[in-house]
């Protein structure tokens, strides 16, 4: 199983006695996987279709070899992409940015520990919607509702147990804002191996919705009607002793060091959104008053902030970095923060003062990309950024994402048949 851009889960099933032939020699995926859609649209990627479509091998991350709990003798196994019968790492495979991206914090001496937060809708089938589907559930949206009020068929609790014995590290999960609306914690760990672990969350949450014929959704927002889905990461620091170097004298117990890493999420953070926030979709959760955030900003455990440092000092100093939504690549997002991060820490960036209080107020901080080709063109514009995350890769998710954006603005949508139809 491997990510492509999107953070889609895709793969190919190996019977078992085949396995050793895959652990010697990978295994072969068209280099599609970086160039089509969800919609089966080929998009012009350079190295794609003008090459003729090309292989890349992927490699078996054995460590990550797992049997599904929900599908008796099915084992799943996260891959990493090469070059063609090389051990070259494929230059705009997402888990090889975040590598890249993780190796010039380790040039630094710092090794990131991240906790990744997912939120997501659980929906049943009903034909007489429009969508085909409905929320879970007949709760209204309530945070933390307890029990079967929320979850009337205990699916909550399958799925807590289905990714515990999966071993990803699950610490909990609640009812959040929104009717059918889950919030799931996995353990912080390295980064690779949270994003890995957050990677394999959502398709193993999608793969048990799918089993029960539910839809588990991590679009950003999804219904009008209620909040989006939310991708927060935790992040800290460690030095080469492991002492969290977040943890600092200052009248706000953080660091130097972690002032400069919100300085770098902050001045980067329009860029970011393009990893983070990565669909025409994902522009609909911002907003004032949805604790989404909608400025750059940090605060001291305020969750209006973009960056909010939770309370807890000592080892537990970190960052909740509240930019991303459900819908990110896991891969991609965090090796954006990471790339802030380094950034803020190697230009030795200086922060401004915390938000105090409401966080939705344009006067006192700027506003995130208020749609996707805004946040692209960001993107294009941040050469420092670029420079950690690598051209070609960057070159590649532009073209990507620009061809979703023409996509969309050619598409006559619902909301347009409804507004003009009738009246005009
Ligand atoms: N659903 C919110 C978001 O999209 C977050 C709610 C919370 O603080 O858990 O980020
Ligand atoms: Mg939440
Ligand atoms: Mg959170």
């Amino acid at each position: 199983m491997y990510t492509d851009l999107l953070g889609t889960d895709r793969a190919r099933d190996v019977l078992v006695e085949r396995l050793p032939s895959v652990v010697d020699h990978g295994l072969s995926f068209c280099r599609a996987i970086y160039h089509t859609s969800p919609m089966g649209d080929t998009v012009e990627v350079a190295g794609g279709m003008d090459a003729g479509m090309p292989d890349i091998t992927v490699r078996p991350v054995l460590s990550t070899l797992a049997k599904l709990p929900w599908e008796p003798g099915v084992a799943s196994c996260l891959g990493e992409a090469c070059e063609p019968g090389s051990e070259e790492l494929c230059a705009e495979g997402p888990r090889e940015v975040l590598r890249r991206a993780l190796s010039r914090l380790t040039e630094l001496g710092l090794e990131p520990i991240a906790g990744p937060e997912l939120e997501y809708y659980v929906c049943d089938p009903d034909p007489s919607s429009p969508t085909g589907w409905r929320r879970y559930g007949d709760a209204p949206g309530n945070v933390y509702t307890a029990g079967r009020k929320g979850d009337p068929d205990g699916h909550l609790l399958r799925t807590l147990r289905y990714l515990r014995d999966l071993g990803l590290g699950v610490t909990m999960g609640n009812h959040e804002f929104g009717g059918g609306q889950f919030e799931i914690n996995l353990d912080h760990s390295g980064a690779l191996d949270a994003a890995d672990r957050a990677f394999r969350f959502k398709a193993a949450v999608q793969e048990i919705a799918r089993t029960e014929g539910r839809l588990a959704t991590f679009m950003a927002k999804p219904f009008n009607d209620e909040g989006g889905s939310g991708f927060h990461v935790h992040l800290s620091c460690l030095d080469q002793e492991g002492r969290n170097v977040f943890d600092g004298p200052g009248p706000d117990g953080l660091s130097e060091t972690a002032h400069q890493a919100i300085a770098g999420v902050l001045e980067h953070a329009p860029a970011l959104a393009a990893l983070f926030n990565p669909t025409i979709n994902s522009y609909k959760r911002f907003g004032p008053d949805t604790l989404a955030p909608w400025l750059i900003d940090w605060g001291l455990d305020n969750r209006s902030a973009m960056v909010r440092i939770p309370p807890e000092r000592g080892g537990a100093a970190r960052l909740e970095v509240r930019l991303g939504d459900a819908s990110a690549n896991p891969y991609l997002g965090i090796a954006a923060l990471l790339a802030a991060v380094y950034l803020g820490v190697r230009d030795k960036l200086t922060v401004p003062p915390p938000l105090e209080g409401y966080g939705y107020d344009s006067a006192k901080a700027a506003v995130l990309p208020g749609d996707l080709p805004t946040a692209l063109d960001a993107l294009a514009a941040d050469d420092a950024l670029i420079g950690v995350l690598g051209e070609k890769f960057v070159s590649s998710f532009l073209t990507y994402k620009r061809d979703e954006v023409a996509r969309f603005q050619r598409h006559v949508t619902d909301w347009e048949f409804r507004e003009y139809a009738y009246h005009l």
